[in-house]
């Protein structure tokens, strides 16, 4: 495959963007080579700048859970922007699609719509410290909750890709009152709350763990950070940005029957469109603004666009909650696949998967931050330009969970099997 066309917008993206992208991760640093153009895309597939067409296992990050271009989901935006794009007032849809989402979503009573997971995450943070009155809060090395102050301390995603899960600017003041521990380990927890006795407003978790690749929880994990917070006065956050209505209709509190205190939303939520929500019991949102002191806001917030395009992909996935299941077969099937085809390999590697979640990292045993980076990169580059080559698009990172959406088919996948097989061979 060619990618010259690609090549050429990225020289002159580089010219007025800082690295030619609008968001690090989509640059290929971590793999080397240029990054590709998208020109359109339709159900499993991307076309690009050069007219290649590639299977995608990234489906825009996790939004694109039905495939790309999705009819009812294209038809509500078209309709909705006829009537205007943004008012900077209530509308109708808002209510809508708040009633649903909290109907689907466990342990919540209300939801407020923001642009972004960045800013559902900080917000519910905002929110957690207001409610509590304590200032400090706990995360795990290696989870990723957008590119706020508080969160880029051991980030995960692109931060790590990059080499700056602490960035440059988060002043020490910010960083001092977030803490660190590690996935799967209690223990670690434990020990920052008997340090910080009363002073942790939250724990900030992705339940889910899909910015170190896919990381799945240890049983008894996150029921321990459940009890941990309830024995403490510390409110649980989920932050539900990747897990939200991909796991299951209610996400990971439903599919692994956790309650989490505060959960935050993103991308599916969206329909593809930019829309972060957070949510959770009544005693909790009504500490916000305007009925209560906790300051959030947004000119764009709860967007008409946005809305339909989010109230869509959620009535659709409501009513045909047979999605996750499909979702998770494929998935099982992918597994399967590529084990095979790595088993017939002397290489080390471990395949983590949950529902449509799954990568794979060339080592063995992969739990928390410290065995992700334990990864073999020059495998992961070659594994990610080999599929390429074969026409399937994997996250340009080995820290990146991929994602598997409804429209891929069993032709698709045995496609992505046997191209795997071959490359693996070639590393
Ligand atoms: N939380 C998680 C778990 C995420 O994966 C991401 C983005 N990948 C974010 C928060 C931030 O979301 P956004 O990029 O929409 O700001």
């Amino acid at each position: 495959m060619l990618y010259k066309r690609s090549s050429a917008l990225f020289t002159e993206a580089k010219k007025y963007i800082p690295g030619g992208v609008n968001s690090p991760v989509r640059a290929f640093n971590a793999v080397g080579g240029d990054p590709i153009f998208v020109k359109q895309a339709k159900g499993a597939y991307l076309y690009d700048a050069d007219g290649n067409k590639l299977i995608d296992y990234i489906a825009s990050w996790g939004p694109m859970i039905l495939g790309h271009a999705f009819q009812p989901v294209v038809n509500a935006v078209i309709r909705k922007t006829k009537l205007g794009t943004s008012f900077g007032m209530p509308t109708q849809i808002e209510t809508e699609i708040a009633k649903l989402a909290v109907s689907m979503v466990p342990n919540v009573d209300k939801i407020r719509f923001v642009n972004s997971g960045t800013e559902a995450c900080m917000s519910a943070v905002r929110l957690a410290r207001g409610f509590t009155g304590k200032d400090k809060i706990i995360k795990f090395a290696g989870c990723y909750h957008g590119h706020s102050d508080s969160f880029l301390i051991q980030a995960g995603s692109g931060a790590v890709t990059f080499g700056s899960p602490n960035s440059p600017g988060v002043t020490q003041g910010t960083a001092k009152d977030t803490l660190l521990a590690n996935y799967n380990d209690l223990e670690s927890v434990k020990a920052l709350i008997d340090a910080n006795k009363n002073e942790i407003s939250a724990i900030i978790i992705e339940p889910v763990a899909g910015n170190m690749g896919c990381i799945v929880p240890k049983k008894g994990f996150l029921e321990g950070l459940r009890k941990l917070c309830d024995d403490n006065k510390i409110l649980l956050i989920f932050d539900e940005v990747m897990t939200g209505f991909r796991l299951a209709q209610g996400g990971a509190q439903e599919l692994l029957s956790v309650r989490a205190d505060i959960v935050t939303f993103g991308k599916v939520i969206g329909g593809g469109l930019p829309v972060g929500a957070f949510a959770a019991r009544n005693e909790i949102m009504n500490h916000l603004a305007p009925i209560g002191p906790v300051y959030q806001a947004g000119t764009l917030s709860g967007n008409p666009l946005a809305m339909a395009a989010g109230l869509t992909m959620l009535q659709t996935l409501f009513e045909h909650e047979d999605i996750y299941k499909k979702l998770a077969d494929k998935t099982a099937y992918l597994h399967i696949g590529l084990e095979k085809a790595l088993e017939e390999t002397d290489l080390t590697y471990t395949i983590n998967r949950l529902g449509s979640m799954i990568s794979v990292h060339f080592t063995d045993e992969v739990y928390d931050f410290k065995t992700s980076v334990k990864g073999n990169n020059d495998y992961f580059k070659k594994f990610f330009h080999g599929m390429l080559k074969e026409g399937i698009y994997l996250p340009p990172s080995a820290f990146e969970s991929w994602f598997l959406n409804d429209a891929l088919t069993y032709e698709d996948l045995d496609k992505t099997i046997e191209a795997a097989a071959k490359v693996v061979k070639t590393l």
